[in-house]
């Protein structure tokens, strides 16, 4: 059977070496990203009445506890994923499912109109770790960044500069909102919906030159908005004096220090967010995905004059920061601060990404291997989509980004054991991917 690629923009002819059948692309976003699916091993999970937006993997998930799932066949898997670096806590952690019961039984749902308790206990709690001021809370990674986004447009009408433009980087992810889809700098999630949203201005990651050429070139710059570790790009680790460059040239030119700790914060890299592991402090900074644990929540963090810039009617979410969703958080920073995950990580990250290196060593076809944190990526020679599936089989769950880059965001909480589990596996998978000739 030749299946077609969910999207029709997707033009992949290659060949799957077991059946000698050809291989789409799956996620591809029409331009061949993602897993090729040999259509002759498994149908894909279709749906009639879902869009086809998602391609997901033929396997359905019904039951977690810590690092691993199970599936409706009762087959266990061991995450080392963690829903994209959501459950850090892993799943099933009794401190998050007793907050979550605890909060829908007393009160899920108010309204913004009224003053929220839990959200101003939050919101403390993460300005004190974060040095920060003041948070909007909404519901997802690319709300956070629209909030920060809008914070940036109207510090740059504060100052009169009427056509306000923010730097974003080469290779970045923000979301998928028309503001934030365009803020990133991957044409794939752009294609299909131009026109994108002006006032944005690319340029490199891990280059603090071209910030500083367009410092001297383009007046409008209000601010940078920059991931501290380009994540779905590939687990990108720039320099170590990057992030304090950025700070200096914000400072020197009056722009905003954005970061997006999306995927970096609440302690997936050792640190409650990845900008401690430099000397400085952002502007704004925006959180989602590990703050709730698979509660949707997203946040927007600033201080100083950023802080200030929302007036009532600015801006607003139904549902951002409700009760249930605020007190899950704080269960889960309380969880993180009391199990001392942080410390755990960067000590666990170090040994993972060192066994790594080990157990890879010599291996022809590996490009890099590097990581912080429980943030872990290996980079393949060539495009390895397909070993999403073959880990699949083999009961773990890992995801591969930017074509050729194995990536694994494991839950924060995993024992040595598991991590073992996980390097051995991922290491077989890739040795065995590298050992078969490309199609
Ligand atoms: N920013 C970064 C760095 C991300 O990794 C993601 C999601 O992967 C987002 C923004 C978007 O978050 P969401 O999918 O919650 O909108």
């Amino acid at each position: 059977m030749r299946s077609p690629c969910f999207n029709p923009l997707c033009t992949s002819d290659r060949i799957c070496p077991g059946h000698q059948k050809p291989l789409k692309f799956r996620l591809c976003g029409g331009l061949q990203k993602g897993l090729p699916f040999c259509f002759q091993d498994k149908e894909p999970v279709m749906n009639t009445h879902l869009m086809h937006n998602y391609a997901p993997l033929p396997v359905t998930f019904e039951k977690g506890e810590g690092a691993w799932l199970w599936d409706n066949k009762g087959q266990k898997y061991l995450d080392a994923l963690s829903g994209v670096a959501v459950c850090g806590l892993g799943h099933a952690h009794p401190a998050v499912a007793e907050a979550l019961c605890a909060q829908a039984r007393t009160l899920i749902h108010t309204s913004n109109w009224y003053h929220i308790e839990h959200q101003e206990t939050l919101a403390q709690k993460l300005t004190a770790l974060a040095g920060m001021e003041r948070v909007f809370f909404g519901n997802s990674g690319a709300e956070a960044n629209e909030a920060a986004i809008k914070l940036a447009r109207l510090y740059g009408h504060q100052k009169d500069i009427s056509n306000p433009a923010i730097i974003v980087m080469e290779g970045s992810f923000h979301g998928r909102t028309m503001a934030t889809l365009t803020a990133t700098g991957n044409r794939k999630v752009q294609a299909g919906f131009e026109p994108l949203v002006q006032g944005f201005v690319r340029a490199p990651f891990d280059d603090l030159a071209a910030l500083e050429t367009i410092a001297q070139n383009n007046s409008d710059v209000v601010a940078v908005l920059v991931e501290p570790i380009i994540g779905e790009g590939g687990i990108l680790i720039p320099a170590e004096d990057y992030l304090d460059g950025i700070r200096k040239l914000c400072d020197d030119n009056g722009w905003l220090m954005i970061l997006d700790e999306i995927q970096t914060g609440i302690g997936r890299t050792g640190h409650w967010f990845a900008f401690q592991h430099s000397n400085s402090t952002p502007d704004i900074m925006t959180l989602a995905k590990g703050l709730g644990n698979g509660v949707p929540i997203g946040a927007c963090l600033a201080k100083g004059v950023a802080a200030e810039l929302f007036q009532p009617g600015h801006h607003g979410s139904t549902y951002g920061g409700n009760p249930l969703v605020c007190a899950t958080a704080l269960a889960v920073i309380e969880t993180l601060e009391k199990e001392q995950l942080n410390q755990r990580v960067r000590q666990l990250g170090e040994t993972m990404l060192a066994d790594f290196k080990t157990a890879l060593t010599d291996v022809e076809g590996i490009v890099d291997i590097r990581g912080l944190g429980l943030m872990l990526a290996i980079e393949l020679e060539r495009p390895c989509g397909e070993i999403l599936q073959q880990a699949l089989d083999a009961g773990l769950l890992l995801n591969v980004t930017a074509d050729n880059v194995v990536r694994l965001l494991p839950p924060l909480i995993i024992s040595d054991d598991e991590a073992e589990q996980i390097i051995t596996i991922t290491c077989d998978l890739i040795k065995n991917f590298l050992s078969t000739p490309s199609a």
